[in-house]
Order: C-alpha cells, then structure tokens, then sequence
C-alpha cells in the first residue's frame, strides 16, 4: 500500500517526512499506542468514508486507556479526516489514526507527555483482488477480555494477531482461526468471524473478540432481510458442520471463507452474497440508509 506524503499530524497538515518518531519513542519499546482502521471508498457520489464518526469515536475510547486528555474530540478528529482526504484527493484509500509516545522515558508508565495524534492515509487498488480466504485453527489462544480490554484498538495487541498470522502461512493458509480462552472460535488475525448454518448467521459473542464495526453493520444488513444474526459460543465442530462462513473487517468488508483446514464452504452461499452485494451497495452509497456514510 504506498502512502500518502501528506499527513494530519497534531493539528495541521504536514509532510510525513517531518513526523518521524525517536527510537526511544515509547510506544516502540512498549506496544502503547492506539489506532483506527478507516475505509473510503471512491464512489459516483464522491469520495465516501464509511462509519467515520464510529470509528473516531472507537479511537477515542480506545486511547483513554492511557489516562491522557487529549486537545481533539471525535468530531474534531473527523474533521480532520475530511479535512486530509480533501487535500490529498485520496479517494479508494485506507485511512489510519494513531496515537503514539515519543519517549517517555523507560518505565513501563510513560513519565512525559509527548504523546501524538497523527493521521495517515495509504493507497488502495481500485478492484479489490483477493475473492477467499483459506483459514486454519491457530495454535496462539486470542488474548481474552480479562487480560487486556480487548474491545480497544491497542498496538501491543496486534503481537497476537501476528504470531496466527505467520503461523498459519507457514502452513500454506492464508490466514488463521484463534481459539478463545474457553477454545470456542474468537475471531481471525485482524477480522470478526461468523458462520451461515442453514438459513441463519451466527457468530462468537462479544466477550473475546474486538467487536468490529463491520460486524454491528451486518447486524443491521441482516436484520434489514429478516435475519437475526445469533451472537453465541461456537466450537470448532460447529465451523466445521456450517455451510458457509466469512469474515467481517474495515479493510475487506465481508469476505467469503473458502476452507477451514479440510473442510470447504460455500462461497456462493445465497445468504452470503445477499450480504456481500447490499454490503457493497452500502458502501457505494447506493443502499436506503446511507446516515453512515460521509462524502468528502
Ligand atoms: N478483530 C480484530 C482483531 C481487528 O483488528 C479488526 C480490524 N479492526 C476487526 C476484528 C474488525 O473490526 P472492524 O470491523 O471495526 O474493522
């Protein structure tokens, strides 16, 4: 993904060159940043940034972790958004906040506060090329809810997701399944999960999981076609017996799961792709509800 020169960087628009964070930074050392994953999307309407004020709300709470009172609040921070989307014209693009301690000195409690605020945006292709994933179960457990507030976007956290990452492209798949502490399915690296058995959706409850922005918007496209998408436990046996499965995140939206390990799922499952199109249609800013979308 290239990224853009121009970044939004405490305030002002500034040139990425002149951000650079010291090596004694903190969050380098120590995992203590928090970031957001946002998506435009270049669209006949204009540049469309999806679910902005939820994800820089996400952001926000996310952040409070550190005990810092920040000079922004959400809707400054989207502001700013628009503000850089407009100067770049960046239009289908991956829109990335981040809040970082550059130094802070050794203790694991940052004992300055030269915290940041910066906000970057990368590049992305105009077709999306990946169809399917292939997934295993991972041998890594997902870090659970009373180790670490998990509903929070934390840097540190993404250790987790990384270790299920190379492992299971070790193993010739692309991605894997993380097992939460009671070894039901969690989610995957960097995705909610969820299943269609017959006719009905479930996927893991809220308990281990980062509970995504795109999952609550396929609540709601689900229920829009009188579907109750069940939020419960699901074990390992449950994925296998299931018809279909896809997964639920900001960067790919819902994407279809071709297999897990020996077992394959239907890719074209009608629900599915149900889901898939009014998702699409959502984000082009061509489906009836279109509160969530802002137009740059
Ligand atoms: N789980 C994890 C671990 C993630 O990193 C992400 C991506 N932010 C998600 C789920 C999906 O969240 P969202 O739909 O808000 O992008």
């Amino acid at each position: 993904m290239k990224i853009y020169p121009l970044v939004w960087f405490d305030g002002q628009i500034t040139c990425l060159d002149e951000t650079s964070p010291s090596i004694a930074a903190h969050t380098l050392h120590y995992g203590t940043g928090a970031f957001e994953g946002i998506r435009a999307y270049n669209t006949a309407h204009g540049t469309l940034i999806f679910r902005l004020a939820d994800h820089m709300n996400r952001f926000v709470y996310s952040l409070s972790v550190f005990n810092k009172s920040i000079p922004w609040d959400g809707q400054q921070l989207c502001q700013a958004t628009i503000e850089l989307v407009r100067t770049t014209k960046a239009k289908n693009c991956y829109i990335r906040p981040i809040f970082y301690f550059d130094d802070g000195g050794l203790e694991i409690a940052p004992t300055y506060n030269q915290y940041h605020i910066a906000i970057l945006i990368f590049e992305l292709p105009e077709s999306e090329t990946i169809q399917s994933l292939r997934l295993c179960i991972s041998p890594w457990q997902r870090i659970n809810g009373s180790a670490l507030p998990i509903d929070k976007k934390l840097t540190g956290f993404y250790i987790n997701s990384l270790l299920a990452k190379l492992n299971a492209q070790q193993r010739g798949f692309d991605d894997a399944i993380l097992l939460d502490i009671d070894n039901n399915i969690a989610e995957t690296s960097i995705a909610n999960i969820a299943f269609c058995v017959d006719n009905t959706l479930i996927t893991p409850s809220r308990t281990n999981i980062l509970p995504g922005i795109t999952r609550d918007t396929v609540f709601k496209l689900s229920a829009d076609i009188g579907i109750t998408m069940q939020e419960r436990p699901i074990t390992i046996e449950d994925a296998h017996q299931a018809q279909a499965c896809f997964i639920m995140g900001t960067l790919r939206g819902i994407l279809p799961i071709s297999s897990l390990e020996s077992t394959a799922y239907d890719v074209h499952h009608p629900l599915l792709q149900r889901l898939i199109d009014n998702y699409q249609k959502l984000v082009q800013g061509d489906y009836t509800d279109s509160a969530w979308n802002q137009i740059v």
